[in-house]
């Protein structure tokens, strides 16, 4: 039996980033977080042994004057920052780039066209309502951006006004393409030129290059575990990438989650001495969490 870590799975750029700034920050003396830093419940408990506090909206509007807080990769709308300073809270600012960048973007959008009176544009956001980075785009727009999931919802659209259209970091490439291919189509179906569609793929690459690494690592293992937090949607439609890939793919948010497949990787390695399984994760996941699954197999 081989039991091997995938080595594209783990924290991207931007997690890293802001758990080394939570990490350096802890020295220094108490610090809050706003919403969990990570959508992995593990790593969220082992910062908060070490004096992390996670608050809430609430708790942010009755902290005591110069309390640090810091806010994590997914960023936050202007009102956050308003609140802080109304507070006289310092704020530490773990925005991912990536995510400043785009905020930045709609933001221009938001202001380059609020005032078309005669047409008055929609901003659409590609992607999952409520959550945390979504809010934080929305909050750009003044809370005018229009969020949809999938193809199903573009009744909610005008097609006789323009539309800008952008998308969460995390959501997956095909689901935009699909998205722009068939507001195209209610375009041409109707008459209206495409010009009223300007759209910009703002999907993250430190996501949507792993699709193809995880599939093939999928592939050269008989079974696979993806350890991942229940919370996190780069969780789940990475983990429904690996399952595309190898129908023997298992969703585990512990390393004490695995003890309820130790029956079927028993026989597994009865008919298969030489079982390869492969443990990889989400942007989410950290390698710490991989490797304890990694131990507990062995121990099998
Ligand atoms: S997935 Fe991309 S945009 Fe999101 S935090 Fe990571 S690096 Fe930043």
């Amino acid at each position: 039996m081989k039991i091997s870590i995938d080595d594209h799975s783990g924290f991207c750029f931007g997690v890293t980033r802001a758990i080394q700034a939570a990490e350096s920050e802890l020295e220094k003396g108490s610090l809050y977080c706003l919403g969990d830093i990570v959508h992995n419940g593990q790593e969220v408990a082992r910062l908060e042994m070490k004096g992390l506090a996670t608050i809430d909206y609430d708790d942010l509007r009755t902290l005591p004057a110069h309390s640090r807080v810091l806010l994590r990769a997914h960023g936050e709308p202007p009102s956050t920052y308003w609140i802080a300073q109304q507070r006289g809270i310092e704020v530490i600012d773990a925005t991912c780039p990536v995510v400043k960048k785009l905020q930045d973007r709609i933001r221009a959008c938001y202001e380059a066209h609020k005032n078309d009176e005669a047409v008055p544009p929609q901003i659409v956001i590609y992607g999952k309502p409520g959550h945390a980075e979504v809010i934080g785009l929305q909050g750009q727009t003044n809370n005018t951006a229009i969020v949809i999931e999938n193809t199903h919802q573009l009744d909610r659209l005008d097609f006789q006004r323009p539309i800008y259209l952008f998308s969460q970091t995390t959501k997956s490439v095909e689901g935009f393409q699909e998205l722009v291919e068939k507001i195209l189509s209610v375009y041409r179906d109707n008459g209206i030129t495409e010009s009223r569609l300007e759209y910009h793929d703002t999907i993250c690459r430190n996501v949507a290059n792993r699709v193809a690494q995880l599939q093939a690592f999928a592939k050269a293992n008989d079974i696979v575990f993806f350890v991942g937090g229940t919370k996190s949607s780069n969780a789940k439609v990475l983990f429904n990438h690996c399952k595309e890939a190898n129908e023997r793919t298992y969703f585990v948010s512990s390393a004490e989650e695995i003890d309820d497949f130790k029956f079927q990787i028993s026989n597994l390695s009865n008919t298969n001495p030489d079982l390869k399984i492969g443990i990889c994760g989400a942007t989410s996941t950290p390698l710490w969490l991989m490797e304890a699954v990694s131990e507990r197999l062995s121990a099998f």
